[in-house]
């Protein structure tokens, strides 16, 4: 007998096991709405242009494969951060704010909780959206961090329960630590307005919470870079106590590349030392050193200037096809006779929609239809495309009517 006869067979991921139904489906008509990986008109991958030229041009170059420091690449550190801080940040520019380079937001988000877990006092709670990415929850409780909800969405109006939100930061014991999508929210696609973040920042301050900022993303929700680093600036002006793990999975479309930064935002260069000695004391024994081909790719796009107003084209590019395909679903639906509110999806941003569909709905829409979505009704907007368009509202519509 072996010690392995008694590991029991864990259940499949919630998203990774559908999409494997989704492949493993013979149906023709099939649709895949489950993917947070955008894809292009045709339904298909896409590697940006700008991407590929700095492949090539680091190929060119004979870029070696040595290894990175545990801190990742210096370069790569610098203007990712620049990126979502913006190049005139005095905190940044101070030398206030630390960054390392890590495993995509994923990786970010891990560090982040045990960075919290080792040095915020014991028993110190997270609060994730109601509902939130599915992996905030096992990250920040395997870090050793209590995990509850704080209000997020109202489930009548698919929209933000403001007032719930505010209360549960005001009900959070001072000193927990919030965390928050800087923008387009995942699952929900709904953000706070310009003027609720003036009101949300203000309440947690008052609260003397910690942020942890999740920034999976930049650009790609709005097609503007700068916008939809709105929420980072703020809090980053109005002197939170803030972490951000940054992704550049979606908006580089550098998925299986897994690069991305956690930051620290610290109060001298000499706590930020200090913070940057025990960020490596992390990482070293977790996985020693990042990987480099994904930092060289986003190092050489925005530190080319023509390089890097090409890329803000593509991904503009990006988030203005899932904006069409957002009023163009809502059209369908209404020209598939469907008489129910559908706003919620064009007010929502990035990657999916929040549709209000129940778990009853979303497999009739998958047994009947072979569309393929999660059960709480989320949609990923980047598997919808010119041709299944009229197909998804209609099998919608059948199914909510
Ligand atoms: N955070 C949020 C809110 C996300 O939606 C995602 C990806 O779906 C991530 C983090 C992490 O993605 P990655 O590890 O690929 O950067």
């Amino acid at each position: 007998a072996s010690y392995l006869d008694s590991v029991p067979l864990g259940p499949p991921d919630a998203i990774l096991g559908l999409a494997q139904n989704f492949r493993e489906c013979a149906a023709a008509e099939k649709v895949n709405l489950v993917v947070g990986a955008y894809r292009d008109g045709e339904g298909n991958p896409f590697v940006l242009p700008s991407v590929r030229e700095a492949e090539s041009r680091l190929l060119a170059r004979g870029e070696t494969k040595e290894y990175a420091p545990i801190t990742g690449s210096p370069s790569f550190v610098q203007r990712a951060l620049a990126f979502a801080y913006g190049e005139e940040c005095e905190a940044l520019t101070s030398g206030r704010i630390v960054g390392v380079q890590t495993l995509s937001g994923t990786g970010a988000c891990r560090i982040a909780g045990e960075f919290f877990a080792r040095f915020l006092p014991k028993g110190t709670t997270i609060y994730v959206s109601d509902p939130t990415w599915g992996n905030h929850i096992p990250i920040m409780e395997l870090s050793g961090l209590t995990v509850k909800r704080y209000r997020y969405l109202d489930r009548s109006t698919n929209s933000l329960d403001f007032d719930g939100y505010m209360s549960d930061i005001e009900q959070a014991p001072a000193g927990s630590i919030f965390l928050i999508h800087a923008c387009a929210h995942n699952p929900t696609g709904v953000d706070p307005t310009t003027d609720q973040w003036d009101s949300i920042s203000k309440a947690i301050l008052a609260k003397g919470h910690h942020v942890l900022m999740d920034c999976a993303y930049q650009g790609f929700a709005s097609g503007d870079a700068e916008f939809d680093a709105g929420a980072i600036r703020r809090f980053v002006a109005d002197g939170h106590s803030m972490i951000l793990a940054q992704s550049f999975a979606k908006n580089f479309g550098l998925y299986g590349e897994r690069v991305g930064t956690l930051s620290v935002l610290t109060a001298s260069k000499e706590e930020a030392a200090r913070v940057l000695s025990q960020l490596k004391l992390i990482i070293r024994p977790m996985y020693s050193s990042p990987p480099i081909h994904g930092a060289l790719i986003v190092n050489e796009v925005l530190g080319d200037e023509k390089l890097r107003s090409q890329y803000y084209d593509e991904c503009a590019g990006m988030a203005e096809r899932i904006l069409q395909m957002r009023a163009l679903l809502k059209s369908e639906l209404i020209k598939a006779g469907s008489t129910h509110q559908w706003d919620h999806i064009t007010d929502q941003i990035g990657m999916f929609a929040f549709t209000g569909m129940s778990a009853d709905m979303c497999d009739a829409l998958t047994k009947d239809y072979k569309i393929f979505l999660t059960r709480d009704g989320r949609v990923s907007m980047a598997g919808i495309n010119h041709a299944n368009v009229a197909y998804i509202a209609k099998a919608i519509h059948a199914v909510t009517d």
